[in-house]
């Protein structure tokens, strides 16, 4: 089930329509409040799953510091419990996606941004301030394009989504030649990442160009990181993910050539396996772990 985000009328507003949104999916799985163990709640930025909120949240302002689980149990009368989005979508693809059957699991995102989540063990590693996991900050380029986050060259401003579509747009600007031009928005010039990716696929040298350095970046990011935490798998989710094999071999191949020997022949890439629901499939298993209710959870 899903609902819009009234971000402008404040946290409270967007609490209540949460609550409204579960009431909905209650009634529709003939499920009353009091059956319920426990909820769970993903939350944009780092989270301090303690005091249940989150400290940091752009497009949800007044979200910071807000107390969401504590106002959340009120509503619902039940146990809820928060976690950053990104490490509960790794905790959904662990549990019972792409990732079951490994103990340790990363899980990257590339859609508009490019985040991800770290489950070690069968548990969310959040680091010690909640905010493990932002793969879309990796130095990918130094000095490069400009980043959200206020600096430069990061993963995110390469390699999402958003930034295939804008290094797209821009060569066109420039006056590249590319079939790009024909599918470009008439009015504003801009491209998409998945247009990007359709052009690519029909061997337009531009778009080839522009997808396969971004998915470059991707590879030698998870080669990087397979280096760092010898994962057992690491998956890719994301609205750019569901270029599927597109991305998937590009990305493989650039992995490969970071990793160690030692590692070698070992990195399991796999595309995600819950798509879009990966996030609430997590939440629902986080606070099933967290109320001890976990028992076969993660195929192990
Ligand atoms: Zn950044």
């Amino acid at each position: 089930m899903e609902g819009p985000t009234a971000a402008r009328e404040g946290p409270e507003r967007v609490c209540l329509d949460m609550v409204d949104l579960c009431r909905r999916a209650l009634a529709a799985a003939g499920v009353e409040a009091r059956e319920v163990a426990a909820a769970g709640v993903g939350l944009p930025g780092p989270v301090d799953t303690r005091r249940g909120t989150t400290l940091q949240t752009p497009n949800i302002p007044g979200l910071e510091g807000f107390p969401v689980a504590s106002f959340l149990r009120e509503q619902l009368g039940v146990p809820v419990f928060v976690e950053n989005d990104a490490n509960l979508a790794a905790l959904g693809e662990w549990a019972l996606g792409a990732g079951r059957g490994a103990r340790h699991v990363l899980y990257v995102t590339v859609s508009t941004g490019i985040g991800g989540g770290i489950v070690l063990d069968g548990r969310v590693y959040s680091g010690a301030h909640g905010s493990a996991g932002e793969v879309g900050h990796i130095l990918a380029v130094p000095g490069g394009r400009p980043c959200g986050c206020g600096r430069r060259g990061c993963l995110e401003a390469h390699a999402s989504g958003t930034a295939i579509g804008q290094i797209a747009t821009e060569a066109l600007a420039a006056g590249e030649p590319s079939r790009l031009r024909e599918m470009a928005d008439p009015v504003t010039g801009r491209v998409t990442a998945a247009q990007v990716a359709a052009a690519a696929r029909e061997g337009d040298p531009l778009a080839t160009r522009i997808w396969d350095q971004a998915m470059r970046h991707i590879g030698w990011a998870l080669g990087d990181l397979a280096n760092i935490l010898d994962p057992e798998r690491i998956v890719l989710g994301g609205g750019v993910a569901r270029a599927g094999e597109q991305m998937l071999g590009p990305v493989r191949a650039a992995a490969a050539e970071r990793v160690l020997p030692s590692q070698a022949g070992r990195l399991d890439i796999r595309l995600w396996a819950l798509g879009g629901d990966a996030g609430a499939l997590g939440a629902a298993v986080h606070a099933a772990l967290a109320t001890g209710q976990a028992e076969g959870i993660g195929g192990r």
